[in-house]
């Protein structure tokens, strides 16, 4: 498990020491518009702690949090309109899959229809 970087980008997010487009925010999480969007609705989920992936996170976070958590990602779906429509959900772990930002995130895309391939 790689060690978590304090100094991240969603760490500097969550301290309010960058800017973000705030779509929700409760105890557990936040949610934001990502900076370079890959489909018409594409916003972030961060749990508020320190997991670099979701293997962290699920090994690591109390249940209070894993449960506020995932019920954050689906209330932020549905106050965006994406349940009638569809969406999806993607949490890239590790460089080889993508990951870029070392806080464990999951992204939203909707708003369109998916690719059935790898992205
Ligand atoms: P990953 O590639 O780690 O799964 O996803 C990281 C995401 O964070 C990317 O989609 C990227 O566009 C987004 N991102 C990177 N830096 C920032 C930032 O400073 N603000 C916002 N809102 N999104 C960012």
């Amino acid at each position: 498990m790689s060690t978590y970087d304090r100094n991240n980008i969603f760490a500097r997010i969550l301290r309010g020491e960058l800017p973000c487009k705030k779509v929700y925010e409760d105890e557990f999480a936040l949610a934001f518009h990502d900076i370079h969007p890959l489909a018409p609705v594409h916003v972030l989920v961060i749990p508020k702690g320190e997991y670099v992936s979701n293997a962290d996170f699920a090994a690591s976070a109390p249940p209070d949090l894993l449960t506020g958590f995932w019920r954050a990602v689906a209330k932020v779906a549905r106050d965006l309109g994406l349940e009638s429509s569809g969406y999806r959900l993607v949490a890239n772990h590790g460089a080889q899959s993508g990951q870029s930002v070392f806080h464990f995130h999951v992204h939203i895309f909707g708003g369109k229809m998916m690719p059935h391939d790898m992205t």
